[in-house]
Parts: structure tokens; C-alpha cells; sequence
């Protein structure tokens, strides 16, 4: 997906796309609202800042027991804006950010807490050395429309642990759990202006861009762009979480079983509408017949249909039905380039909108499916000779997000992960890795810049200060003016000490 234009209205209708229903009529904040939203931030953030890690963390703690409380009323919220299945909003989403309140309240000082710095150089010795992390102030996030929660507000809690006062952009096709969540906070007491909402279309997140400290920005490649461009121009500092490719490699020595079931569930869970989804499969030529048989089967038995309650469907709906069409391009391209369509290969809009489960095989690099981002229920799967060719076709994209190798080889899973170009790779397992909050989680290439999770996660919401303290000094340092020829061939000796003989310190 790429950008919207705003159209004429200061209202976003919001509809079920499960059921074609209109479930919210929600106020636009238009692009001249963002310095006054800003000015609200501004004010509140250093109080918010002075209350420390540990009464922040409180509150974090708060919010954690908050979204368990109210999980059900946060799950419908999901899924009536997302049309996604309950079992999508509550893993992904519920699970996330319950998840994640727990660990930035615990982690945040840990990771922003004051450095002491040794130094090599023989100029510095004997300072005090001190690297600090100061909160940026204002954090802008901007999110998209697959995950409302983890994916928007996710993005919301280290910029708040860290101190800052956050506003998120929700998209515009989904902007109802961003809002709830600005009860979550109210409730939970994190002080008014800490977290504030501004439902709009692209515009706003422009504006956006242009006010605030840091800019946090999840979305399409194409956006991701437009966006890093519009912050050159306040040279806004900026993290980006951008689109993906993300291929299975299965070796012959596989658990076929296993990859099988994990190659369906995570292409089609969220209908596809993941960053992080299997969206291409390369197989080794021995057992690739009997994986695709495997794979066809358990396509064959997914239910899709509006999300019921627990358990009632595998797959909802296509979130933002304008996706369908590029799904569909992908599937025609690859039919009219000599693709077979195993399973599934339709659309419906007539009762919600949906695109079905579909089974492309005899697929080959000139296709987009195999090429570009389809980002819904679709599952290419390619025939390679070797784990070679699988390693060589997974790095020909001009994605890097993630990826998985299958083997019961342990150690040549590790190294065939070592070969793939992508900022987190799994072997035997995929998408997993977003749960553990310790490992970074960005893209390589054309799928983002920065990351989230781990200590790049939160410290990105800092500005550095390095402290130097010279307690004891002479009156005058030997590099000091005016320059003397003794003292300069006194540095040079000590040049060619300290540097000049090749050895390691
Ligand atoms: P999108 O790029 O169309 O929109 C994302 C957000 O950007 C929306 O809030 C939108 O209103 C806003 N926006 C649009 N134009 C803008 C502009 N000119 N300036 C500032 N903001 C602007 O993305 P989408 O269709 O909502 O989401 C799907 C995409 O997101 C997919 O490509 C998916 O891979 C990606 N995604 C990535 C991750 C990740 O972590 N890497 C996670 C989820 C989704």
C-alpha cells in the first residue's frame, strides 16, 4: 500500500472490512493541528521525564495489568476495524503489547542508564568519561493499518519509557485502537499530553515529521521514502520499519511436517497482512513434491470468513480492501507468466472483502509475486536445486526484512543464516524472533532503516551526551597554544610510544 491522499471530509468512517459495516465515525486531526498538539507534548514531557525510570515504569506496569483487564474489549476494537481473525488480534497484538509494557518498564534504565568510557588516548587519561541518554523530547509515530496495537502503539511504550512524550499518526483505516489506548493511559495514570492521538491521513504524519523530535515511521517502502525525504528538510532524526519478501528455504534434511504447517501459518496468518510474512518458499528438489502436497492439503482446510468470536475462522479479512488489487495483479502476473494456482486465486467484495488462500506454484523470479511486497493470503512456492540456489534466490530482492531456513542440521541452518541478507533470520521457527524484545528487529535494504527491540529500540529515542571531567590537570596541557618545538617533538616521541609499534594495546 502507499499513500493516501486526505479526501474532503474531517471525518474518518471507519468500516469492518469483514462485514462492509461502518463501526466508527472518528474526527480528523488535520496537518494545522499538529503544532498545537506538539505545544501539549512539549509541556507535559519534562515532567513526565523528572518522574524517572522507576515511577514511569509503575505506571507501565499499570497499563500491562490494564490491557489484560480489558483484552476482550481491546480484541474487538482490533477486529472490528481490521477484519482480522480474534486469534490474530490476541498473539500479535494483545499478547505484544502486554508483553512489551513489562519489558520496557523493566529494561528502560538498563538501557539508557549513564555510561563510565575508558579511553585510549594518552591526551583524555585520567578523566571521568561519561555517556548519557537524554530523551529527545517529542516522539512522532506514525504507523500502519496491519497492526494496529503492535505496530502503532507497540512503537509508543519505549518512547515513553524513555521519558518523552509521544504522539502517534494511526492509520487512517484504523485509527480506533490507537484511541482506546489513549484510555489504557489516561486510566493507568501517565500524566495528559504524555500520549496523544492524531487520527488523519498522510498529511498529518507530514506535518508531523516536520514538528517533532524523532520520527518513528512503520509502513510501505514507498511511504518510508517520501517520509525520510520530508525530514531531511528538519533534518528530523528518524527510524523506519518498511516492507519485506521474506523467503523459507527448505532443505531436503527438513521436518517437512513442521515446515509445512509453519510455511501455511505464517503466509496466511493476518491474511498475509504482516511485514514479517512468509512470502515466498524455495524447496530442495528431493522433497519439494512432497512438501507442496503437504502445503496444498492444509491450505485446502483454512476457513475464512468474519471473525465470530474465538476459533470461529482461520483467516478474516483483506484489511484495506485497495490491497486486493495488488494481490490480485501479483496472482494474474505470475498465471500469465506460466504460474499455476493450486488453491484459492479469487477475490470477494461483495459480503466484506476477501481474497482466498491461494497456492501459487511453478513460479519463477520474473514474476512480482516472487519479486515484489503481495502482502495477503498468497504462498509461491519455487523448486531450487540446492540449498545454493535457495541462499542466492533468497538475497535477489531488493528486500532484507527477515527470513527462515529448515533443516534438522542445526549448524548448517546457522550457517546458511549467516549468508542471508535480512536483519533477523530463524531456522526452523519464523517471525518468532519479534517476541523476544532483546533482539533487534529491523530491515536490511529497502525494508527500513534503525530497528526496534533491544537496546537500539529505546536508546533511538536519545540524544547522546558525552561528559568529560578533568579534575587533576596542569595549568597548561602540552597541546596547548603557543606551540613550542620542544613540546611538539615531545608528542611526536610520545606518538611513536604509544602508536608506533605496531602492537596491539
Ligand atoms: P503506508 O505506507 O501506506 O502508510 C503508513 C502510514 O503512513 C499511514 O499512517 C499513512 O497515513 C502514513 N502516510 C502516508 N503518506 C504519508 C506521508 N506523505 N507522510 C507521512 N505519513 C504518511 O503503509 P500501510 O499500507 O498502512 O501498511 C502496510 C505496509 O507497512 C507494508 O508495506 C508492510 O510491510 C509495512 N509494515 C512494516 C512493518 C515493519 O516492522 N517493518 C510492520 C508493519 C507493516
Amino acid at each position: 500500500m502507499t499513500a493516501t491522499a486526505a479526501p474532503p471530509t474531517h471525518k474518518i468512517e471507519v468500516e469492518n472490512p469483514a462485514t462492509g459495516q461502518i463501526v466508527a465515525s472518528v474526527d480528523v486531526v488535520g496537518p494545522e493541528r499538529i503544532p498545537e498538539l506538539v505545544e501539549r507534548a512539549r509541556a507535559a514531557q519534562p515532567g513526565w521525564e523528572v518522574l524517572g525510570f522507576e515511577a514511569r515504569g509503575q505506571l507501565l506496569r499499570r497499563c500491562q495489568k490494564w490491557v489484560i483487564d480489558n483484552s476482550e474489549r481491546i480484541i474487538e476494537t482490533i477486529v472490528s476495524e481490521t477484519g482480522k481473525a480474534w486469534e490474530d488480534a490476541q498473539m500479535a497484538e494483545v499478547s505484544y503489547a502486554a508483553s512489551a509494557f513489562g519489558f520496557w518498564a523493566k529494561n528502560a534504565e538498563k538501557y539508557l542508564a549513564d555510561e563510565r568510557v575508558k579511553t585510549a588516548s594518552p591526551f583524555v587519561k585520567g578523566r571521568k568519561l561519561i555517556v548519557r541518554h537524554v530523551p529527545v523530547g517529542v516522539v512522532g509515530v506514525i504507523g500502519p493499518w496491519n497492526y494496529p496495537l503492535t505496530n502503532s502503539f507497540g512503537d509508543c511504550i519505549p518512547a515513553m519509557a524513555a521519558g518523552n512524550a509521544v504522539i502517534l499518526k494511526p492509520s487512517e483505516v484504523t485509527p480506533l485502537t490507537a484511541l482506546l489506548m489513549g484510555e489504557c493511559v489516561r486510566e493507568c495514570g501517565i500524566p495528559d499530553g504524555v500520549y496523544q492521538v492524531a487520527p488523519g491521513f498522510g498529511e498529518t504524519g507530514g506535518a508531523l515529521v516536520d514538528a517533532v523530535d524523532f520520527l518513528m515511521f512503520t509502513g510501505s517502502t514507498a511511504t518510508g521514502k517520501k517520509v525520510m525525504e520530508r525530514a531531511a528538510k528538519t533534518l528530523t532524526p528518524l527510524a523506519l520499519e518498511l516492507g519485506g519478501k521474506d523467503p523459507m528455504l527448505v532443505c531436503a534434511d527438513a521436518d517437512l511436517e513442521r515446515a509445512a504447517n509453519a510455511a501455511v501459518h505464517y503466509s496466511m496468518q493476518n491474511a498475509g497482512q504482516t511485514c514479517i510474512s512468509t512470502e515466498r518458499v524455495y524447496v530442495e528438489a528431493p522433497v519439494y513434491d512432497q512438501f507442496v502436497s503437504l502445503v496444498t492439503q492444509k491450505v485446502g482446510e483454512l476457513r475464512q470468513g468474519a471473525p465470530r468470536g474465538p476459533g470461529s475462522v482461520d483467516l478474516g479479512a483483506m484489511i484495506h480492501p485497495p490491497q486486493s488489487d495488488i494481490v490480485e495483479a501479483h496472482v494474474r502476473d505470475a498465471v500469465e507468466k506460466g504460474a499455476r494456482v493450486a488453491a484459492g486465486g479469487h477475490r470477494s467484495d461483495s459480503n466484506g472483502h476477501f481474497y482466498e488462500p491461494t497456492l501459487l506454484l511453478d513460479v519463477d523470479h520474473s514474476m512480482a509475486a516472487m519479486r515484489e511486497e503481495t502482502f495477503g493470503p498468497t504462498l509461491p512456492i519455487m523448486k531450487v536445486a540446492d540449498a545454493d540456489e535457495g541462499v542466492r534466490l533468497s538475497n535477489d530482492s531488493p528486500y532484507g526484512l527477515q527470513a527462515s531456513i529448515w533443516t534438522k542440521d542445526a549448524a548448517k541452518g546457522e550457517r546458511l543464516a549467516r549468508r542471508i541478507e535480512a536483519g533477523a533470520v530463524t531456522v526452523n521457527d519464523a517471525q518468532i524472533n519479534y517476541v523476544a524484545l532483546e533482539l533487534p528487529m529491523g530491515g536490511w535494504k529497502s525494508s527500513g532503516l534503525g530497528s526496534r527491540h533491544g537496546a537500539d529500540g529505546i536508546r533511538k529515542y536519545t540524544k547522546k551526551q558525552a561528559i568529560v571531567i578533568t579534575r587533576l590537570a596542569p595549568k597548561r596541557d602540552l597541546h596547548m597554544l603557543p606551540y613550542s618545538a620542544k613540546r611538539t617533538k615531545l608528542i611526536a616521541r610520545m606518538l611513536k610510544l604509544v602508536y608506533g609499534r605496531g602492537k596491539r594495546d
